[in-house]
């Protein structure tokens, strides 16, 4: 049998160096909240493939819904022979997201694609350049979107030019902006905005409600209410990006019902599709209505077997309503790590199943980037699959299928204690 030391050496010689793994051993398969490798060892999941297999890996009816539609047929291209479940995941994504208006939806392969194509539409929809961004904001490894992303390594050293048009705003940033309040800290972006791009050149302000690869950063309360209503009075586009927030991860549908927002177009992915690579567009209909026919598109975008893989995992969150699973998983994690006294935690935060700590040398808010490899590397040592994140690597994220067990969840915590030591 292959070992994944093996499989490692034939990984060298044949895959692009660019293409990193977060761990060396190789998947044999997987479950709820665990990862069995080719050796036979178990680890526990808090990384979910980042966010994605929030029903879990090979959810039963995912497996049944995609074996069905394999069967029945595989591709069409919706612009050339339309089906039925890419209509259904619209709808879906219609009466899912936020906002009491009349909505229409689009389907696209990945994250990046989806929030390129809300560039497009609000830039159609508003005939106006300007994109407004925030430090710390992750969109994607496309061009546009590495314009769209703060951070320089890995995502886009030496990977440019970048698109014109992007401007980037502070973002609120409670342990790292002084404390300013929600009110503040969108008087600063406002500021920013209003003074270096003008309000009436603003295509769109896109911003995800909890940021993700940035740190899991939570913007103050009031923050997200107040750009949004900047938006709106500048005739701009607000876009949330809920790629990683969506779809139950933090205790509700999307994060951006936590603050009441009502976002122009919301772009979602990873978790939505069970697994499989399926994007959305989802926003007011005049605006996804204003561009041209033919204008949105792609060839694979919303195949039918990863639509049937959507569906199934929808129906999955929906019957076990997996929103209060992420609820409780954030309780029993902030309550499992509440009582660590160590004075290089800056900080535990995030929501429902998106929860992380962030490292720092003691005394300070100087950010230790060291530490937060050295634990994650212990964690991985001891079985745990634990992910980092941050514009200063020094945040430790968990992000566990929500349907992982008590148990599972308990035993992740207890060596994630031990590598903290
Ligand atoms: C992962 C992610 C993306 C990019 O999604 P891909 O499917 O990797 O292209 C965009 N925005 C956010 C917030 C993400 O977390």
């Amino acid at each position: 049998m292959t070992s994944s030391e093996d499989l490692h050496k034939r990984r060298v010689a044949a895959v692009a160096r660019g293409v990193g793994s977060t761990i060396a051993s190789y998947v044999d398969h997987a479950a709820g909240g665990t990862l069995t490798d080719l050796e036979g060892r178990e680890w526990i999941d808090f990384a979910s493939g980042i966010a994605v297999t929030t029903v879990g890996n090979a959810a039963p009816r995912v497996v049944a819904a995609v074996r069905e539609q394999v069967e029945r047929f595989t591709h069409t291209c919706f612009m050339v022979a339309p089906y039925e479940s890419y209509v259904s995941v619209c709808e879906q994504l219609i009466t899912l997201t936020p906002g009491g208006f009349e909505k229409r939806a689009a389907l696209f392969n990945s994250g990046a694609e989806a929030v390129e194509n809300a560039v497009k539409i609000a830039r159609h929809a508003t005939g106006r350049p300007a994109v407004v961004v925030f430090d710390h904001a992750y969109h994607g490894r496309t061009n546009l979107t590495m314009a769209l992303t703060a951070k320089n390594m890995p995502y886009k050293h030496r990977f440019g030019p970048f698109a014109p048009e992007v401007y980037r705003a502070p973002m609120s940033y409670p342990l790292r902006d002084g404390g300013l309040d929600g009110a503040e800290a969108a008087r600063k972006a406002i500021d920013v905005i209003e003074k270096q791009v003008g309000a009436g050149n603003v295509a769109a302000v896109l911003i995800e409600p909890i940021q993700g690869e940035g740190g899991f950063v939570v913007p103050a309360p009031g923050f997200l209410p107040a750009i949004a209503a900047w938006t709106a009075e500048a005739g701009a586009v607000f876009i949330a990006d809920e790629i990683q927030t969506g779809f139950c991860r933090t205790g509700q549908w999307f994060a951006s019902e936590h603050e009441g927002l009502e976002p122009d177009l919301i772009t979602t992915a990873k978790g939505m599709g069970g697994g499989l690579p399926i994007a959305g567009v989802v926003g007011r209909a005049e605006l996804m209505d204003a561009v041209h026919v033919g204008g949105l598109g792609g060839t694979y975008g919303g195949n039918p077997v990863a639509c049937a893989a959507a569906l199934a995992a929808i129906e999955t969150m929906r019957e076990l309503d997996l929103a209060a699973s992420a609820r409780h998983i954030e309780a029993k994690l902030k309550a499992a790590l509440s009582d660590i006294s160590d004075d290089g935690i800056a900080e535990i935060r995030g929501r429902g199943a998106m929860i992380a700590i962030e490292l720092v040398q003691p005394g300070t808010i100087e950010p230790d980037p060291v530490r937060t490899a050295a634990v994650s590397k212990a964690c991985h040592e001891a079985g745990l699959l634990t992910l980092t994140c941050g514009t200063y690597g020094n945040v430790l994220r968990f992000l566990p299928p929500l349907v992982i067990s008590d148990e599972d969840l308990d035993r992740g915590v207890a060596i994630l204690r031990a590598a903290l030591r």
